[in-house]
């Protein structure tokens, strides 16, 4: 036993002095790309580019994570893919780049290959997106089978197309839905006539065995993650195992991403369904008959008293001027969980008891596994201390309340899969991490390392990296301070707020797009300015997806665009389509029981939850104004908590965020800044 650790061991330490060595190497070549070679490849030289590509380096010698905020424009692309290329070149591992947009995935695509040839690296770069942008054949045959003849016409045009960007047929989203891979298995997809010809069947199997660079989303990168971690319980990972070095780009998404991985949730509609299925199937049974009746009962009266507590607490809300989408549960009615989970088990044991005397029962097996959801609801609402649980009613009907419950800790959950594993290292950057500008990085990081649960110990964190813009040349930012307070007065504030708007949107003719918080607001906003100004006025549509709408905004020069949630960041609009940034309340987050679960671990949760959240969104929506060298334009934040005769506490952290220090409260010097940079430029 003592030998074997030792040679162990030793073989470790070899393994380490060898990769140092390598690395070592690799960091003169990436000195003497960024410092000696780059303009002659045809690249401009940009200070933060070469700084955060040498740190790279280092944190890979350290054997350390690394965390940067690299601003717009700096290149962070190629400042981690060159160090990554050359190191794959020597060792010829996988390297996995994960990100939280397609259109970043699409131009990394671009951006590997060229670096590819740049550095003479013959490594295989395979690009899978999220699954329902896939193809399922499987799905499509059965569906073909049950739609009208107009669809089938449809269905046959497509039958050879794998990916539904790449696709040369347009059909809607909802027929789509219908015929794209939806919870891949690949159990079942192993069994499956059409896996030869399935590109995502394809795709799965090369991200297993690829030596190569996988550029992929970063749910798909947690799922493999959790199937790799024994605590999470599945064995067949999805990615190779062999990977040392994953990049998550667009890294201030991954808490939310681990969050939405680790949410469960159930409707009162899928509950009743999966229950009166199981009666029908076990119908000869009079005690699943008899339990379900009461289990049934119990939760009709669960899901009444959580309709009564839905509408008070809307009533509550408008007292306080907020809409509500995450309704808190009432604890009461989780202290039903004990009765519920003594009926649910005797239910599932008659039910398995009576389909192994039954013929066909693979029907009742099937109804019994979809039965796991709610065990899970139960165990979770037994546990309540360690979950966090939400309710969801757009309809505000009983029939439509959806429970959702995740852990109350998810920093712990991220750092066990991303930060606990010595064997990889993490390299983590997005335009936007810090909630601060104090010039100490740790203070600065310190909200993205508190929830996320990364220590800056085994990390290092990257002095952010400015944008090389000139933003105050470029940008001027008017904020006022007379519109009345909009968490003591919101409808004032909206009256007040649209009229400020008309005179904002008259400077530069439209070209703008208007940032919401509350999608009421948006709406209430659209209806008072319709008919007011002549520029055409789009509002963000749930119905139609984002890439349309944008494309509206961008072919109607004039336009003003108005959008809410997604539009804060998935926005990118280069040139003068969008001259004009409002931000029309500071977007503040609203209160849900999530928040409220991370506001109970904080001295002051508004300045160390509220705050930091609502600056990083600010930063991401300011950030939609400049995208390249020769946009220029306005920001107009319209709310008041940060003029000059606010005495709001975090008024002096919003005001060091904001990249744009050039700011006016004067109209008069806006119209003049407009002014004379139009025609600068057109010069
Ligand atoms: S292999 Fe799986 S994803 Fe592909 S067509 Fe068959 S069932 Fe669908």
């Amino acid at each position: 036993m003592y030998g074997y650790n030792y040679w162990d061991e030793k073989q470790r330490e070899e393994l380490a002095f060898k990769r140092k060595t390598i690395l070592r190497g690799v960091g003169e070549k990436v000195y003497e790309y960024f410092f000696e070679k780059i303009e002659e490849r045809g690249l401009c030289s940009r200070e933060g580019q070469r700084d955060m590509a040498c740190e790279i380096v280092d944190a890979m010698i350290e054997d350390k994570h690394f965390l940067c905020e690299a601003g717009v424009g700096i290149g962070k692309t190629y400042a981690y893919l060159v160090p990554l290329m050359l190191y794959w070149k020597k060792c010829t591992e996988p390297i996995i780049i994960a990100t939280s947009t397609i259109a970043l995935q699409n131009q990394l695509l671009g951006d590997i290959e060229r670096m590819k040839s740049d550095l003479k690296a013959r490594a295989d770069v395979i690009l899978i997106k999220g699954q329902a942008h896939y193809l399922c054949k499987e799905r499509l045959h059965d569906y073909s089978e049950e739609c009208d003849e107009e669809t089938k016409i449809i269905l046959n045009t497509i039958d050879n197309s794998g990916n539904q960007e790449d696709a040369d047929f347009d059909i809607s989203e909802k027929l789509w839905d219908k015929i794209n891979v939806n919870n891949y298995n690949p159990r079942l997809c192993d069994k499956c006539v059409h896996k030869t010809y399935c590109t995502y069947y394809g795709l799965r199997k090369e991200v297993r065995r690829t030596k190569g660079f996988v550029v992929c989303n970063q749910d798909l990168l947690i799922s493999d993650l959790m199937k790799k971690s024994w605590e999470y319980g599945d064995t067949r990972s999805i990615l190779t195992d062999d990977y040392k070095y994953v990049v998550i780009d667009e890294v201030h998404n991954i808490e939310g991403k681990v969050r939405n991985a680790l949410t469960g949730s159930l409707g009162y509609y899928d509950i009743k369904k999966s229950i009166n299925k199981l009666v029908k199937a076990c119908r000869r049974n009079d005690s699943i008959h008899r339990s379900s009746k009461e289990y049934i009962s119990i939760i009709d009266s669960m899901f009444d008293a959580f309709m009564q507590d839905i509408t008070r607490q809307d009533q509550a809300a408008s007292k306080d001027n907020c809409d509500i989408e995450k309704y808190s549960v009432p604890q009461k009615q989780m202290q039903k969980a004990h009765q519920l989970k003594k009926l649910y088990s005797d239910i599932y044991t008659t039910a398995e008891a009576t389909a192994e005397f039954e013929k066909n029962n693979e029907h009742i097996y099937d109804i019994l596994d979809s039965l796991e959801e709610q065990r899970g609801l139960l165990e979770a609402f037994i546990n309540s201390e360690s979950n966090v649980f939400w309710i969801t009613c757009p309809k505000k009907k009983k029939e439509g309340i959806v429970l959702y419950y995740c852990p109350s800790d998810i920093a712990n959950d991220v750092k066990k899969l991303f930060f606990s594993d010595k064997r990889i290292r993490t390299i983590m950057t997005s335009a936007t991490i810090t909630a601060g500008n104090s010039g100490d990085s740790k203070e600065d990081y310190a909200y993205f390392l508190k929830t996320t649960g990364l220590s800056d110990k085994s990390c290092i964190l990257s002095e952010p990296k400015e944008s090389p813009f000139d933003y105050d040349k470029q940008a001027i930012v008017y904020y006022n301070d007379y519109l009345a307070n909009p968490s003591e007065n919101r409808e004032l504030f909206i009256e007040q707020g649209v009229e400020e708007l008309i005179k904002i949107l008259e400077i530069t003719k439209g070209k703008a797009m208007v940032l919401f918080t509350a999608k009421s607001d948006m709406k209430k906003v659209y209806n008072k300015l319709v008919g007011r100004v002549p520029y055409k006025i789009i509002i963000q549509d749930e119905r139609v997806p984002q890439k349309e709408v944008i494309s509206q905004f961008k072919s109607d020069i004039n336009s003003v665009l108005l959008g809410a949630g997604s539009y804060w960041e998935g926005v990118s609009v280069e040139g003068v389509a969008l001259s004009n940034l409002v931000i029309f309340k500071l977007p503040f987050p609203v209160p849900d029981p999530i928040y409220e679960k991370k506001m109970e671990r904080c001295k002051n949760g508004l300045m160390e939850v509220l705050v930091p959240e609502m600056v990083l969104k600010l930063k991401q929506g300011i950030g939609r104004l400049i995208r390249k060298e020769g946009d220029y334009g306005i920001v107009s934040i319209l709310d008041p908590r940060i003029g000059d005769g606010s005495n709001a506490q975090y008024k002096g952290v919003v005001w060091d965020a904001i990249p744009i220090k050039n700011k006016t409260n004067d109209l008069n010097e806006v119209k003049a800044f407009y002014k004379n940079i139009t025609q600068e430029i057109q010069l």
